[in-house]
């Protein structure tokens, strides 16, 4: 394939391509193992001198094609799936930082990552500094230590919707010699390209609007292959000097471009083991075949429902980084000009001067729209941190923890827009 197709394309084409007679749909290789003739080749294979399938938790077709389908999504040059967006992110960060190292993590990210990095890596010896993301270029370029190995963000936030200005992250990492490591999951690569804004590695989780219809919990890491490993050995020290565990081969060496997804693969996936199943990487396709046109509907019906919500008298606040006047608009035009995503946040005025339990009656007021702990899928759902994921904090470590206790999470789906508006209408009326 010489052309370069556009990403509409790449969802539908990339990554299966049958031969003559071969099944026209991805198929499912459901196979712990593979078959070989003589003990010679399958040796190779374990001394990575051949490429080939042996064992499902190193590497499976299925999840390969679909992993090279979104590798070509994001413009990257290696991609592995992963059982999570947990396991991708854990993955994608411990692949170049061990204990004793260090790392940056801007406080806008999802709760599991925040608590992934900051208490469960810490366990393990790695250190981490929490920076706002709208800190200055000073303060980020103060955050960096002799040991940093990365610095991740997220490119819209979970759920805080803030909008990462790829420019000044990546800089500031450039010029201290580490990449910059971005989640990619709310836009996804049809709405942004995190790759040409400098970002060295992304991650998703592909549980959300790549899988799009809720059926399987999955992730996955891309590398751009634009970070020069070798340029700094003594930093990178697992992917420029002979591994042991692989009779001294040297990933930089011997797989170039593809060194760090080689290594997340041999090393971390054998030693680790968090495949995803080869039956949900068939589901991602399938959803990835129809993302750009669901991202479009998402953006679209989103948009509408914020306008809608800024305007009812009983809405104290909505926040939406494509709503004109928003703190994060700018950004947002600038590294997602298509449209950001479908997820949306806002408070309701409280009538009683008890917000959780005025936001509580409206959301058990709404009949379609439902009460569920997920976003980004085709239906429209909410969750109110306050009173679910963050239930056992006081008033006054939700706002700690920068989550407002009226703060409703509203991710709008691809259902006509007049009957999500009408929904919402319905149960204000009756608050
Ligand atoms: C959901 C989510 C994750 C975690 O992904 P899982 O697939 O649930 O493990 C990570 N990052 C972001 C931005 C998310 O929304």
């Amino acid at each position: 394939m010489n052309q370069e197709y556009s990403i509409e394309t790449k969802c539908v084409q990339s990554g299966w391509k049958p031969e003559n007679g071969e099944p026209r749909v991805l198929p499912i290789y459901q196979s712990t193992t593979f078959k070989y003739t003589t003990s010679e080749e399958m040796g190779k294979l374990f001394d990575l001198e051949a490429s080939g399938y042996f064992y499902t938790r190193l590497q499976n077709p299925t999840n390969d094609y679909v992993a090279e389908k979104i590798r070509d999504m994001e413009g990257g040059v290696a991609a592995m799936l992963t059982s999570s967006g947990q396991a991708a992110n854990f993955f994608a960060v411990f692949n170049i930082c061990e204990a004793g190292g260090h790392m940056i993590l801007s406080s806008a990210v999802y709760g599991g990552t925040f608590n992934l990095f900051t208490v469960t890596m810490k366990k393990m010896g790695i250190e981490c500094t929490v920076i706002d993301p709208d800190c200055t270029e000073e303060e980020l370029n103060a955050a960096f230590k002799e040991n940093t190995k990365c610095v991740f963000a997220e490119s819209i936030a979970n759920p805080a919707l803030v909008v990462l200005d790829f420019d000044k992250f990546a800089k500031a990492a450039h010029s201290h010699g580490v990449p910059l490591i971005v989640d990619n999951t709310f836009p996804t690569p049809v709405n942004c390209r995190p790759f040409e804004h400098g970002a060295d590695i992304v991650t998703h989780s592909t549980t959300k609007y790549m899988d799009g219809h809720a059926l399987s919990v999955g992730g996955v890491i891309v590398d751009s292959g634009n970070f020069d490993w070798t340029k700094y050995p003594e930093k990178f020290p697992g992917l420029c000097t002979p591994d042991d565990s692989y009779h001294g081969v040297t990933y930089t060496e011997r797989f170039g471009k593809g060194a760090y997804i080689t290594k997340a693969t041999v090393q971390l996936m054998r030693d680790l083991g968090c495949i995803q199943s080869p039956q949900n990487a068939f589901y991602v396709n399938n959803g990835l075949e129809s993302l750009p046109l669901r991202m479009e509907k998402h953006c679209e019906n989103a948009l509408k429902v914020a306008k809608y919500l800024q305007n009812h008298e009983k809405v104290a606040w909505v926040n939406y980084p494509g709503l004109e006047g928003n703190k994060y608009y700018d950004l947002a035009k600038k590294y997602m000009p298509k449209g950001t995503c479908g997820v949306i946040s806002f408070g309701i005025k409280s009538t009683t001067g008890d917000t959780i339990k005025d936001t509580v009656r409206f959301m058990d007021q709404l009949k379609m729209i439902a009460i569920v702990t997920h976003v980004a899928d085709a239906r429209s759902c909410v969750l109110h941190p306050a009173s679910h994921t963050h239930r056992q904090m006081t008033y006054e470590q939700l706002l700690e923890a920068g989550v407002q206790p009226d703060l409703i999470r509203f991710s709008v789906g691809i259902e006509n827009v007049d009957d999500i508006i009408a929904d919402v209408e319905q149960a204000l009326a009756l608050v």
